[in-house]
């Protein structure tokens, strides 16, 4: 009798331990949500995006990027925030803080522009995210200006040029992807450059090609939730929405709207916040023109330096 209450309390106990390592194994465990409700959360998030979008410029299906979700099993451990632990740079000290140039913002904010392409594309593949089976080109071409045949890369670095200048103009320190169109460096180490520099915010600077010659404007791309940006999203989209309206500000220029992406490796090798802005379609004759102008390009530079600055105040 005794002993077969023993028994059965070992047995109980046996469960219980088993019970509770499975919890905790549940609890520990990376997947914040099963594949299909991911999977359901980035096809809405895409769908959000389109309504946001006057021009059909997307170029992936909401079911090929659910499937990069629905494929791959979160696998790799949470990244921790970059900005999270800060010690000693409260917001009650930056909401203090002036904007006057040359003002310190938050000690050590660094910001890493990415002029988007290089002189050559380089069209070895590599992953679109860390462990992913799906690959993209290292860098890709690029679009072109359809009357100045001015290459997209080209415009991306005179424009990121201006943006180092603005931004070290408020204070902010500023590390360059590139500053030369004879580099080859592939858009995960691109993103590489910013993780190391535990930058604030990663910026890269893109143009727009797309079919219908009348398209134009500017639009803003920022990381949708997928295993690799939990821990950016949050901060890349207020970012997003600074800098966008900041830029319209400045230039005038018709609102493309925003779209979420999955699909970059850009986004998906970055462990600090991050966004892509088209500055202009190049395939429009006459914004094709205006983005090879110097003062365009300057209005450009100084919407994206007065977001940028706004975000780390915000930070
Ligand atoms: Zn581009």
């Amino acid at each position: 009798m005794i002993l077969t209450l023993i028994v059965g309390v070992a047995a109980v106990a046996a469960l219980l331990i088993g019970a509770t390592s499975l919890l905790l194994r549940a609890a520990a465990g990376p997947p914040q949500s099963s594949p299909a409700s991911r999977a359901s959360t980035v096809a809405s998030e895409l769908v959000t995006s389109r309504t946001t979008t006057s021009t059909g410029a997307a170029t992936s299906t909401p079911s090929a990027i659910a499937g990069v979700s629905d494929s791959e099993q979160a696998s790799e451990p949470a990244v921790p925030h970059p900005h999270v632990p800060v010690v000693g740079t409260g917001a009650a000290a930056s909401a203090t803080t002036t904007l006057a140039a040359g003002t310190s913002l938050h000690a050590g904010d660094v910001v890493v522009i990415d002029a988007g392409h290089q002189g050559r594309a380089d069209m070895r593949l590599e992953p679109i995210g860390p462990g992913s089976t799906q690959m993209k080109p290292c860098v890709e071409s690029g679009t072109q200006g359809v009357v100045t045949h001015v290459p997209e890369s080209l415009v991306n670095l005179e424009v990121a040029l201006k943006l180092e200048k603005a931004l070290e103009a408020h204070g902010v320190k500023v590390i360059m992807v590139r500053t030369t169109q004879k580099v080859d460096i592939p858009n995960s180490k691109r993103a590489g450059i910013a993780n190391s520099a535990h930058a604030a915010l990663f910026i890269r600077l893109h143009c727009d090609g797309v079919n219908s010659p009348s398209a134009h404007g500017f639009l803003m791309l920022r990381p949708g939730v997928n295993r690799w940006t939990g821990p950016i999203v949050a901060l890349s989209k207020i970012a997003a929405g600074l800098v966008d309206k900041a830029v319209l500000g400045t230039t005038g220029a018709l609102d493309r709207g925003t779209q979420v992406r999955n699909d970059l490796s850009g986004f998906n090798w970055s462990k600090v916040p991050t966004i892509l802005v088209e500055m202009g379609v190049m395939t429009n004759p006459s914004e094709d023109r205006k983005l090879s102008t110097a003062s365009y390009q300057q209005e450009i530079a100084d919407g994206m330096a007065n977001g940028v600055v706004q975000y780390l105040h915000g930070r």
